[in-house]
């Protein structure tokens, strides 16, 4: 049953998605007194979920350009929930445990080196914390986006309220759902349209807006993100182990700090390939917490591989993947132990922003596409947020222009500016993306400073002023 509900308001942004980068976008655009927008959101309630985020120097950077006050809530100290962080060096070693390189986690460093200092926060503190600077009345929860239509002066969004509770409403946590299987439409539901002169669409890597942008025929290949080679196999609570495999594990791998990456053997320093060239292989991420460990384990696998495993079938997966990098015993031993019922496995997608082929625009008159909408990529060099951050800041610089100019009503100036947003943003982000799939172990000392000299250390707000 539907009740159509309309509101002939005309709002100057409508965001879809109030996740971190929706949140942010919307935080900027108020600070600019951009204030007639609103946020939809298709999440019935705001939950404890997600995953923990590291936000970076270049997404402090850009929450800073955004709204000075979103990079202060951002910053606040809480410890973050899910693994331990090591304190004060996280180190990558070898399959014998020596130390290939290891990275300070201490803010002081990170603010020291790039300018700007780092935090650890879940994703639901994060959206919380960007949540104080809208106006509640502002975001509108239980509002999922279906559809768009454009419009003279205006585009027309659809959104559908549902009277079920959603299983899944994060995006990041779902995989794309299949072909012919988008049933989501509940039994009992009202429908409401929205008109905006902009649309920014911040759904996700799932984006419903995305699917809408790139329905025609050319592009549909593009609407859906694509396996990206790589999963996780997790469990974060294997419980307390057996005495003497937490010491052999204490000794040659932990020695003394609460979490440690294995990697597979980094060939000599002297061998220094191109960053690009390298493929990421077989890695374990191992934490303690209390008596408990856990661990995540990312590896190249195929898709066909892991679909329809599940429980034991997909830990022995997963040892058998570690087993063909030569990992050692213990730590195989290590990942049986997971009781199947808190193991997990979890395929990464992502929206390659170079590819073979035509690739389709991030925009399309009045609605653009921000984060992991336009780019999602797997968690593997921390990026996805910070990212999503600096799009955020891009287009409210360009959206601050409109404003300024008058141009709410220039197509041509619109569709210009969110050109530009994607010339300055498209680039950088297929440079992140190809490097995250890289071998990260691989890279050498120099190669490791020159990625991060270029990621954290460049001037967002200088960057903008040529818009
Ligand atoms: C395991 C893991 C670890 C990660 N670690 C890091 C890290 O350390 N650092 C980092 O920078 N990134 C990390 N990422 C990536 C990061 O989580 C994403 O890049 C980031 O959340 C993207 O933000 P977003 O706002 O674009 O999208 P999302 O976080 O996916 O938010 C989208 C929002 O839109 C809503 N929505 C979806 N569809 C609709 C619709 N049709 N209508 C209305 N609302 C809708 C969703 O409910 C959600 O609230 C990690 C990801 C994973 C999976």
């Amino acid at each position: 049953m539907g009740a159509l509900n309309s509101n002939d308001h005309l709002y100057d942004v409508v965001v879809v998605g109030a996740g971190p980068v929706g949140l942010a976008t919307a935080a900027g655009l108020r600070s600019r007194g951009i204030t007639n927008i609103a946020v939809l959101e298709r999440a019935r309630s705001f939950r404890q979920v997600g995953q923990v985020l590291d936000i970076l120097p270049n997404g402090l950077r850009a929450l800073k350009y955004l709204d000075p006050q979103a990079h202060q809530v951002i910053l606040e100290p809480t410890a973050p929930a899910g693994p331990p962080r090591p304190a004060p060096q996280w180190f990558y070693r070898d399959l014998q445990g020596q130390a290939i390189r290891s990275v300070s986690m201490d803010s002081e460093d990170w603010l020291q080196k790039y300018g700007e200092s780092r935090n650890s926060l879940s994703w639901f503190n994060v959206q919380t914390r960007l949540r104080e600077l809208v106006p509640q009345e502002d975001i509108w929860i239980n509002h999922r986006c279906v559809d768009l239509r454009e419009a003279a002066g205006y585009v027309e969004v659809d959104c559908v309220s549902n009277a079920t509770e959603e299983q899944n409403p994060y995006a990041h946590w779902t995989a794309p759902v299949p072909d012919g299987a988008n049933s989501e439409t509940p039994e009992t539901f009202e429908e409401k349209k929205l008109r905006a002169k902009l649309v920014i669409a911040a759904d996700g890597i799932n984006s419903t807006v995305r699917q809408w942008l790139y329905s025609e025929e050319s592009y549909s290949n593009q609407a859906k993100p694509a396996y990206s080679g790589f999963a996780a196999f997790l469990c974060m609570d294997v419980g307390e182990l057996p005495e003497a495999l937490w010491a052999e594990l204490a000794e040659q791998y932990f020695q003394g700090q609460p979490v440690v990456t294995v990697c597979q053997n980094a060939e000599s320093q002297d061998e220094v390939v191109s960053l690009e060239e390298t493929t990421g292989r077989s890695r374990i991420m191992m934490f303690r917490r209390g008596k408990s460990c856990g661990y995540i384990v990312h590896t190249p696998i195929s898709l066909d591989a892991l679909q329809g495993t599940s429980g034991a079938a997909s830990t022995a997966l997963a040892i058998q993947q570690l087993e063909q990098a030569g990992f050692p015993d213990c730590i195989k031993q290590f990942v049986r132990l997971a009781p199947p019922e808190r193991f997990t496995q979890r395929p990464y997608h992502m929206h390659r922003a170079e590819s073979e082929g035509e690739t389709a625009a991030w925009s399309s008159g009045r609605v653009v596409l921000v984060g992991d909408a336009a780019h999602g990529m797997p968690p593997f060099l921390a990026q996805g947020v910070n990212q999503g951050f600096e799009d955020a800041a891009t287009v409210v610089a360009a959206i601050e222009r409109i404003q300024r100019r008058g141009q709410w009503g220039d197509e041509g100036a619109i569709a210009s500016l969110f050109q530009q947003y994607e010339q300055l943003r498209r680039p950088v982000m297929a440079r992140v993306q190809k490097l995250t799939l890289t071998e990260k172990a691989r890279w050498s000392d120099r190669q490791s400073e020159d990625y991060n000299q270029w990621v954290f250390g460049r001037d967002l707000a200088q960057e903008l002023a040529a818009l």
